[in-house]
């Protein structure tokens, strides 16, 4: 029996998570973090009875349940004892503090929250070889799958696929134009609204690309993005001898949460293949992304290259963007206006602690609302 721990246990992942924990034999939910959603913890409560409990918003607990509260609670559950499994499914980057005590505790952590990897990729590598950091992100999840047995020296190329969003086939004076409703219309995959909106600008491939560059050690010109809208395959390699691994499957988020849970075994599934008797013929298209529309996916890389804060910077003013879009303060490309304006500003550049990466995420995330108020941009 493993131990299992919850963080965001309320959202799209986490309710997939719950959903595959309660197939699965030898797997017990010991513990959850929910963040404002008391109604949902008050189901899953009393669905499961976790011994451990945290709230990190505004949720009330059950009625004499006793909960843990807000970072120093998501670290207390991922770091006791009676927990084998922390599965990080929160929004933002608090993920980063139960990330990174499980590890060094010699856990596994079930990473579904990039913000973290994103921002602080430095210092969860440094710690991921303690315990077992395996991804939930599909992408990743299946980068990892094919990268099992191969050499990194083997690998020429890692090519992460991107649905395209909704804009994909939109002109861009079109997509200056779009309303939220119209970005959370997502054509294959159904998410939380923030990487929903990130899947619309291509953000979302943005931050995967410097997610699978920690993860996986490869330099930014190793790793490639291109658009397949079907959204089966999930990942490619390019190998050393010219030939290509793929890994498909149905877009469905519950195959890579189980995975990162049973691996290295692999169990049955409710969920049908993608093949035929159900499709006629199944046909994969691969489209170059088009960063004159989609500028996210530019402005990700350079953070990359540039290193250091930058991605932290860049995902901080990321997601105060995206949410002041969700409220209609700026246009879709204010989105990338404002990480652009930011990224150009940080005045972290230079530091290499724990500490000045979490500053400079404040910094950017309090000077993102600034350039906002005064939307647009000079
Ligand atoms: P949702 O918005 O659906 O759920 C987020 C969860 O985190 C909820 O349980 C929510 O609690 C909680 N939460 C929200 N804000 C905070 C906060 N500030 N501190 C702590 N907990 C918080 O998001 P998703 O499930 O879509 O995504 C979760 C993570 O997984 C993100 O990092 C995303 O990028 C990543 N991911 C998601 C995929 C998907 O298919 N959805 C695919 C790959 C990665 P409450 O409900 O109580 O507010
Ligand atoms: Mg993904």
């Amino acid at each position: 029996m493993r131990n299992v721990a919850l963080l965001g246990a309320s959202g799209s992942i986490g309710k997939q998570t719950l959903d595959v924990l309660r197939r699965l034999r030898d797997f017990r939910l010991v513990g959850i973090s929910v963040h404002n959603n008391t109604e949902a913890l008050a189901e899953i409560y009393s669905e499961f009875k976790p011994r451990y409990v945290v709230i990190t918003g505004k949720a009330r607990p059950p009625e004499g349940v006793r909960a843990l509260y807000g970072r120093e609670g998501l670290v207390e559950m991922a770091s006791a004892d009676d927990v084998d499994v922390v599965v990080v499914a929160t929004n933002g980057i608090i993920g980063v503090f139960p990330t990174i005590e499980a590890l060094k505790r010699g856990k596994r952590v079930a990473l579904a929250n990039k913000e973290t990897l994103v921002a602080f990729g430095p210092f969860v590598k440094e710690v991921s070889p303690l315990g077992e950091l395996v991804p939930i992100d599909s992408e990743h999840s299946s980068a990892f799958q094919l990268l099992n047995g191969v050499k990194r020296e083997e690998v020429k190329r890692l090519i992460l696929t991107a649905s395209g969003g909704p804009f994909r086939t939109w002109p861009k004076e079109r997509i200056a134009r779009a309303r939220p409703e119209d970005a959370l219309k997502h054509p294959t995959w159904s998410m939380g609204a923030k990487i929903t909106v990130d899947s619309a600008t291509l953000m979302n491939k943005g931050l995967e690309v410097i997610e699978a560059h920690f993860l996986f050690d490869l330099p930014p010109d190793k790793i490639d993005v291109r658009v397949h809208p079907q959204s089966a395959i999930h990942a490619i390699l390019l190998l050393r001898d010219n030939s290509l691994k793929m890994h498909v499957s149905r877009p469905d988020m519950r195959i890579p949460i189980q995975y990162a849970l049973t691996y290295p075994d692999r169990v049955e599934m409710d969920i049908p293949p993608y093949l035929p008797p159900d499709f006629e013929e199944v046909v994969f298209t691969l489209e170059m992304p088009d960063t004159e529309r989609f500028p996210a996916l530019s402005l990700a890389y350079r953070a990359l290259r540039l290193g250091g804060t930058y991605p932290a910077v860049l995902n901080a003013a990321n997601e105060v963007a995206v949410y002041a879009f969700l409220e209609r303060k700026v246009p879709f490309y204010g989105i990338t206006d404002v990480v652009e304006r930011i990224m150009e500003e940080n005045p972290y550049r230079n530091e290499d602690t724990f500490e000045g990466y979490l500053q400079a995420d404040r910094w950017a995330r309090r000077r993102a609302e600034e350039v906002i108020e005064r939307y647009p941009l000079r």
